[in-house]
């Protein structure tokens, strides 16, 4: 979301303490008052405050794409999705944990006909409310309600730059035009818009082209997300996964784009761009700031269990939607204290105990490389994350 200040002097200096707040808010704060100092503090995120929770709202879905994390993707609700009182109670305890964003995701979560009641509730909460769609329901009137509800962004997921790439990987023939629709249809309405991009194989030479579909519909922010091999995306890892080098190449690419600030840039579950953003900022002498790397200076790679977690449409709670290693089921236990207890999120939370050369990375604490593509490739989600090419300096001199 962009701010609505100035470039800020920097004259005032940080009110005492930590920045508190949403994640807007705090940024606010620090691109007008802080420092690089200050950006960094509230990346490295020690007290692990929540900061996103992915609430997989409903398993049921209209589409049925080919890298869903889901296997068992159902065309209708399904009985074992949280019921609303359930969900307030949800909301209720996410509250009460912290002050992260909540992001409404599916399946499809349009699917829910009480979403935008829930929304609703959250927002009273005091919580930020993102919806995450496949954008392919949102006609004029559905756009109104999701305005109407609170709901601050809506992102809408784009896997190609054109109808028949995200169509194949989509499963639907009409659903690019479809959301491209709902992506108007809410932007018309003043929505701030976000693109999801899962970059894999089929679509990996439409980079820029993607994030030119971005900034020419007018999203204010494009997040890319490298494929992560779970539920169906497991059938198709082989064939779609890009190799290490192509990564290198296009997160290289992704900083280039982002630097020309034309809109927010994200690299989601990329965590070594976070390396390589600062490789490429050292080279070229500049020191990260909000001012210079806007948000991306203020979080870092894999923020599973640290400040993000995923719960499922029937209550487990997990690092991310893409680890399938439970946490914690909020129907057995308090969503505060699996956020505080967890072994889980513990051993996470401790990057001594990564393993490979991501233990002996010098970037491990920006970095921690993708925990769910460890645990794809070995069983283990501490190990190293198999999609990186780097070689850690302690690696070389051992
Ligand atoms: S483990 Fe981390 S980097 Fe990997 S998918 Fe989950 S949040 Fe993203
Ligand atoms: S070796 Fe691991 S910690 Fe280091 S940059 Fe690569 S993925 Fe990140």
């Amino acid at each position: 979301m962009k701010d609505g200040h100035g470039d800020g002097s920097g004259s005032h200096g940080m009110p005492h303490g930590a920045p508190e707040g949403t994640i807007k808010e705090v940024y606010s704060q620090i691109k007008e008052h802080g420092d690089g100092k200050v950006s960094h503090q509230y990346m490295k995120n020690t007290q692990n405050q929540l900061r996103l929770v992915f609430w997989e709202t409903t398993a049921g879905c209209n589409l049925e794409c080919v890298h869903c994390r889901r296997i068992d993707v159902s065309t209708q609700l399904m009985n074992d999705d949280l019921t609303t009182k359930e969900s307030f109670e949800l909301v209720d305890a996410i509250a009460e944990t912290g002050n992260p964003i909540l992001v409404l995701s599916g399946g499809e979560p349009l699917f829910r006909p009480d979403i935008f009641d829930i929304a609703k509730y959250a927002v009273a909460k005091g919580l930020t409310v993102a919806l995450a769609t496949n954008g392919t329901l949102v006609d004029e009137a559905m756009a109104k309600k999701i305005v109407d509800s609170g709901v601050s962004r809506v992102a809408i997921s784009l896997d190609g730059a054109d109808a028949d790439t995200h169509d194949k990987f989509r499963k639907l023939k009409g659903s690019f035009d479809m959301a491209i629709k709902g992506f108007k249809n809410l932007l018309a309405l003043g929505m701030g818009m976000q693109v999801n991009c899962t970059i894999a194989k089929h679509n990996a030479h439409q980079f820029r082209d993607l994030y030119n579909l971005a900034v020419n519909l007018g999203a204010e922010a494009i997040h890319i997300f490298m494929l992560v091999p779970v539920g169906c995306g497991v059938e198709i890892a082989e064939d779609q996964m890009l190799p290490a080098e192509k990564y290198e190449e296009l997160l290289n690419l992704f900083y280039d784009l982002s630097k020309e600030a034309v809109i927010q840039t994200k690299a989601t579950c990329s965590p070594h761009y976070f390396r390589i953003m600062r490789e490429r900022a050292k080279e070229e002498g500049i020191k990260i700031t909000p001012k210079t790397h806007g948000m991306a200076a203020m979080t870092k790679g894999c923020l599973a269990g640290t400040g993000v977690c995923f719960v499922s449409h029937k209550g487990e709670v997990f690092p991310c939607g893409y680890l399938p290693v439970e946490a914690g089921h909020i129907k057995k236990q308090k969503f505060k204290d699996i956020w505080k207890d967890s072994a889980v999120f513990a051993k996470l939370r401790n990057t001594d105990l990564l393993g490979g050369k991501c233990g002996l990375c010098e970037y491990k604490k920006v970095c921690e490389g993708c925990r769910a593509r460890a645990f794809y490739e070995t069983g283990d989600y501490m190990a190293e994350e198999p999609y990186c090419i780097y070689t850690p300096k302690m690696a070389k001199s051992e």
